[in-house]
C-alpha cells in the first residue's frame, strides 16, 4: 500500500512539473485567458490579434479595423466595457 502512496505523489508532482513547465506559453505569465475586444466584443486569443496598453491596461483586439476603431475614440469603448461588466 505504502509503494501505491508514492507511486501517486510521484506522479502528482510530476503532473504539477508537467502543467507549470508545458503549459500555454504566454507573453504575460498572467494572463491565461482570453480576453474581448472592447470593439466588437469578440473573444480573442492572447496569442493573436492586436494588443495595445491603454491606462495600463491591455486590451485585445481581433483585427486592425478594431484597433484603429478604439484609438479614434478609446473612452467610448471603454465605458461600454465597463457597463458590460457590472451587468
Ligand atoms: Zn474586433
Amino acid at each position: 500500500m505504502k509503494g501505491l502512496l508514492w507511486f501517486l505523489l510521484a506522479a502528482g508532482a510530476f503532473y504539477l512539473m508537467m502543467r507549470l513547465g508545458f503549459g500555454p506559453h504566454r507573453i504575460h505569465g498572467s494572463t491565461s485567458e482570453k480576453l474581448t475586444d472592447p470593439v466588437c466584443g469578440m473573444e480573442v486569443d492572447p496569442d493573436k490579434g492586436y494588443a495595445k496598453m491603454y491606462r495600463r491596461r491591455e486590451y485585445l483586439f481581433c483585427s486592425h479595423l478594431c484597433l484603429d476603431k478604439f484609438d479614434a475614440d478609446p473612452e467610448r469603448f471603454l465605458t461600454r466595457e465597463q457597463k458590460e461588466m457590472e451587468s
